[in-house]
Formats: structure tokens, sequence, C-alpha cells
């Protein structure tokens, strides 16, 4: 663990939290703060929210360290969906000390719910044993850059591309059920085609989000854009300062094809900022 982290323990009133997003009744996040540090990440409005205002997202972490014993009354999760990870990583390096997921996901496994984990770390591979006695469990692996350097570069601290598929593997080889998430898609960057070429045997289903440019990653996206692909600086323009709809679109309808050629489900979540 690098000497800029400032790691706290905390204590929290609950760890299950009900989800607003579309596909989760409830969202469990073991930690405040992410020590992947992307770039990119929309998360990290929860300085504001959690007493970190003046830190540098990736810099801090909070380790919920009573999750296990506020989980609660648990009937209330009964054939609902708990996503792990809205606005941390679930695996996030901290997780191979601390194992707060692992011990949170131990004392679910009876309960009659459905797990889905989205992450970009390996260690996800560890707890192969717990994830293995849950009857509804899906493993997500965020991967939209397959470039190990230009990985490095926006998302520093997480797996590398290839660590992260070979856990995929271990799942799927596991007899788990797994998708990779292509998100955030980086217009004119992101390796669609070769990601799907080199995953497509150990996923169950794809899902597709684009990159958004919102206040608080602007700087930093816009920043990476000019010092990697100056030549693409004017492109992002158009779709992002212009609001050019068009690549969406038609990016769109390439993954449709692309997936129905592999008969592989495409979920695709482009949004724009709206
Ligand atoms: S892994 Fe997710 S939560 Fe963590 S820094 Fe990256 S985008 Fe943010």
């Amino acid at each position: 663990m690098q000497n800029r982290i400032k790691i706290k323990e905390v204590e929290v009133k609950s760890i299950i939290t009900p989800s607003k997003l579309p596909d989760a009744d409830f969202v469990i996040n073991p930690y405040i703060g992410c020590l992947h540090a992307c770039i990119y990440c929309y998360a990290d409005f929860m300085k504001r929210f959690t007493g970190h205002g003046d830190e540098k997202w990736g810099d801090f972490v909070d380790v919920k360290i009573n999750a296990v014993s506020v989980l609660g009354n648990l009937n209330k999760i009964k054939d609902k969906t708990i996503l792990f990870g809205s606005v941390t990583d679930p695996y996030h390096p901290i997780e191979s000390k601390y194992k707060i997921t692992r011990n949170i996901l131990k004392a679910l496994v009876n309960e009659k719910t459905k797990i889905e984990i989205l992450t970009k770390n390996g260690l996800v591979a560890r707890d192969i044993d717990i994830l293995q006695k849950f009857d509804d469990i899906t493993i997500g692996f965020s991967l939209a850059i397959l470039q190990d350097s230009l990985s490095k570069k926006l998302e520093p601290f997480a797996s590398s591309p290839q660590i992260r598929i070979k856990a995929l593997k271990e799942c799927k080889e596991a007899g788990l059920k797994t998708f990779v998430f292509l998100s955030p898609i980086f217009p004119y960057i992101s390796e669609i085609e070769e990601i799907i070429e080199e995953t497509k045997d150990y996923v169950d289903y794809y899902m597709f989000e684009n990159l958004n440019v919102r206040a608080n990653n602007r700087v930093k996206v816009y920043n990476f854009i000019k010092e990697n692909f100056p030549d693409l600086l004017e492109k992002y323009k158009e779709i992002y300062d212009q609001g050019n709809l068009e690549y969406w679109d038609e990016l769109k309808e390439k993954i449709q094809k692309l997936c129905k050629k592999h008969s592989k489900e495409a979920r695709i979540y482009f949004h724009h900022g709206k």
C-alpha cells in the first residue's frame, strides 16, 4: 500500500442501502473511497458527504470495520438484487488486508438474494470458494481499455487488464455467472472488438456504458487526451462540448452486431449526462 494513503477504520450504522440504480434494489459499499483512483471516476462526489472534501480521490479509504454486525434484518433482501460496489470497488487493494467484502459475503451465503459484484480487481478470485456457495450470483469485470500502459494512466491502481481477464476466466471455470462491463468507453480509444474477442468464451453477457465527461473529471480526462491522443481532442470536443451524439448511435449499432455475431446479449447503457 502506498504511503500517500490515509486509512481509517470507521463504524457505520448500516451497510445495506436502498439503491437508485435501475438494476439493483440495494447496494453494499464496504469502504468509503476507492484506492483504484481512476481518473474518470464518477463516485468522487462521495468526498463531500463523508468528510473528505479536501482530499484527493484515491488517497483515502474509510474501512467499515463493523459492516457484518450492522447487516440488520435480512428479510428485506429476500428475492432482491444487491450490488456490491456502486461508489467503491469491493475488491480494491485494501480488501486483501481487511476482508470486509469477503466477510459480508460469508454472512449472506444462506440468504435467498441475488448478488452482483462489479470490480476491476483480480482479488475477487480469492473468494471463489464463497461465491460458489450462492444460488444466484453474477461477477462483473469492468474493462474498457486493453492496453496496459493506457490502463495504468486511467486506472492506476486497478488490476491490469490481463489480470482482470485471468480472474474472469477463473470465475467462469469455477462455474460462476460472469459479465464484462465495457465502461467507461473512451471514444475512438477503447478496444471494444478486441475485448470481446478475448473474453467472449468466459462471459454470459456484456454491458456497455459510455464515458461521461462531467465537472468532476473533465480536466483529468481532457489532460489525458491532450497528452496521449492530441489528434482526438477535436473529436472529443465535438462529442462532449457540442453534444454530437452520432458517434454513440453508430457505436451502438456496431456493438449490437458484434454481440449478435458471438451470440452474446448486449446491455447498452449509453447516457449523456442528462
Ligand atoms: S474502481 Fe470504480 S469506484 Fe474505484 S476509482 Fe475506479 S471508477 Fe471509481
